[in-house]
């Protein structure tokens, strides 16, 4: 394969009594180590990275520790691990590559939890809007976690560089993205849909995008979308692989990070399998 893998193995240093676990990425590790996937080493994301996305406040409490809900701990350090996931997303960025890393990002807004959702949803920074601003390349992002990305799209609402889409379980945590509005294009879905329901929302999707006004694709890689997972919507690895053919045909400069996913081996299979759709291998 072609795409390479962003990983390093400090991101598994916290959190080992979460949902959003250490495993859920050592096993997809070891799934992609197996098929013989090349790895690169992220670099921390420096401070004015982040500032790109988030209000000064935000990161200097974030830093300090005082940044705490129910499903979002102040883990100590939890700001250097946050800025070497955000690393990832922009190694992913530069080499059209595909960060493992965490923890994830959507639901981190600007400041915080975003668009009225009162938990951060297990994200302190938002990786793919560090990634994007980086780049500085008009951009789709493509949202495929199965939870609405609230914190996405409160960053670039009115952005004129980006557009977000986003299919998601709803209703469902955070209960934002039932309708789309100007720049954010939101597709609810009920539970379990299947593979091919979901394949014709994503068609139906991306038909809407103006997609001569983008340069890049980010996609906000999240498997919680599996049968059986925290947001499923019934999909199996034949659907990853659907996604990522349609991805390639989007034909742009293409990186993508991981958000939820919260069984390991799936999400080592289903990244495999999605980037088997995307290289057409
Ligand atoms: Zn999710």
């Amino acid at each position: 394969m072609n795409t390479k893998i962003i990983f390093s193995p400090k991101c598994l240093a916290y959190g080992e009594w979460h949902t959003e676990n250490p495993e859920r990425v050592s096993k997809a590790y070891d799934v992609l180590k197996q098929k013989r996937y090349e790895f690169l080493t992220p670099k921390h994301a420096s401070e004015d990275d982040l500032l790109k996305v988030h209000d000064t406040e935000y990161i200097w409490n974030l830093k300090k520790g005082l940044v705490e809900d129910p499903d979002t701990p102040a883990y100590d350090n939890i700001y250097e691990y946050a800025r070497l996931s955000a690393g990832g997303a922009i190694t992913a960025a530069e080499t059209s590559g595909f960060s493992i890393m965490r923890p994830p990002g959507h639901h981190a807004g600007i400041s915080g939890a975003a668009l009225g959702a009162y938990t951060r949803g297990f994200c302190y920074v938002n990786n793919i809007a560090v990634a994007v601003r980086h780049l500085e390349l008009d951009t789709l992002i493509l949202d495929i976690d199965g939870h609405h990305g609230n914190g996405t799209q409160k960053i670039f609402s009115g952005d004129n560089h980006v557009y977000y889409v986003s299919l998601h379980r709803h209703p469902h945590y955070p209960g934002t993205g039932a309708v789309s509005e100007a720049n954010c294009l939101n597709f609810p879905l009920d539970a379990d849909i299947g593979n091919k329901a979901y394949l014709e929302k994503l068609d139906e999707a991306l038909s809407m995008v103006p997609l001569e006004r983008f340069s890049a694709v980010g996609v906000s890689a999240g498997f919680d979308t599996h049968k059986g997972d925290l947001a499923s919507l019934g999909l199996t690895e034949n659907g990853y692989t659907g996604i990522g053919s349609r991805i390639k045909g989007l034909s742009k400069r293409t990186f993508f990070v991981l958000e939820g996913g919260y069984s390991g081996v799936n999400n080592g299979n289903d990244i495999d399998a999605l980037l088997r759709g995307f290289e057409g291998v």
